[in-house]
């Protein structure tokens, strides 16, 4: 099995995070999707049913926001329901910026049942600052954080690791993660190629929480393991990018030309 189908909604971004990794691999894709939106939704749903055998779970990703394209979300929604209903698993990675909640309901009513936010800190000021998150939004990650597990989704936490964490203890971020934000699952993303905002802890961190006696719970598709802790369920993802070389595919990506990828790095991995 591979972990996931990433589907990846084309869409610009509010926000202008320094570690990006989008846009450092900014491969434009080609779509049909207004053009010719017929040849498009066939094109689509071709590939949802070859990935719908070979994966778990279905996350709506972005280059950008995803959010900011609902449009295409509720299409993609539709195919996935028509075409292939058993595959019910599906999450979306948001910035949470504009994301009301009207959307929220909307995304329910669509079959999204798992809210990934990304956070790069976590205290709420911060995060403003890193993500440069424009003031128009008036953006409360916490009180969102709050929201969405009363909108009956499943709240991850995906936490990209910048420096902002190297001034704290494990003990620290676990008791923070406790208290302010108690979500049901966190994953901690090693930032890759942006030097000058990635923790410089990250792999200090993970190793003592690995060395403690959390109970594993289960060694999760994409090759990490996923831990209890505190009540959270905790991934530690050393190479959420898919860098280095790999044996077989960790995800299939469908990007908005409708076609199938295993890599996000290179239009070579495609599947067809
Ligand atoms: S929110 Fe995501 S897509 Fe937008 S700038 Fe930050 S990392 Fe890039």
């Amino acid at each position: 099995m591979i972990g996931s189908l990433q589907i990846t909604v084309p869409a610009g971004c509010m926000n202008d995070c320094g570690f990006c990794v989008y846009r450092q691999h900014a491969t434009k894709f080609k779509t049909e999707w207004k053009s010719d939106h017929e040849r498009w939704c066939k094109e689509v749903e071709k590939r949802l049913r070859y990935a719908a055998d070979r994966v778990e779970a279905v996350m709506i990703t972005s280059h950008g926001e995803p959010t900011l394209n609902m449009t295409y979300i509720e299409d993609i929604m539709g195919i996935l329901k028509r075409a292939t209903p058993w595959l019910a698993h599906v999450e979306i990675q948001t910035s949470g910026v504009g994301l009301t909640e009207e959307n929220l309901d909307f995304l329910y009513e669509l079959g999204v049942r798992v809210i990934s936010l990304s956070l790069p800190a976590l205290e709420k000021d911060k995060i403003l600052d890193i993500m440069r998150v424009p003031a128009k939004y008036n953006y409360d990650p916490i009180k969102l954080s709050e929201l969405i597990p009363s909108k009956g989704f499943t709240l991850r936490l995906s936490i990209a690791m910048t420096n902002w964490f190297d001034e704290y203890t494990l003990d620290d971020i676990l008791n923070q993660l406790e208290s302010i934000w108690t979500p049901d699952q966190v994953s901690f993303k090693k930032l890759i190629g942006a030097d000058e905002v990635a923790s410089k802890n990250y792999d200090r961190l993970a190793q003592e929480f690995r060395s403690r006696d959390y109970t594993r719970l289960e060694l999760l598709p994409l090759g990490v393991w996923k831990y209890e802790a505190h009540g959270i369920g905790v991934v530690w993802n050393d190479d959420c990018m898919v860098s280095g070389e790999q044996e077989a595919p960790r995800y299939l990506i469908l990007q908005p030309d409708g076609k199938l990828y295993t890599r996000w790095d290179t239009r070579a991995s495609v599947v067809f």
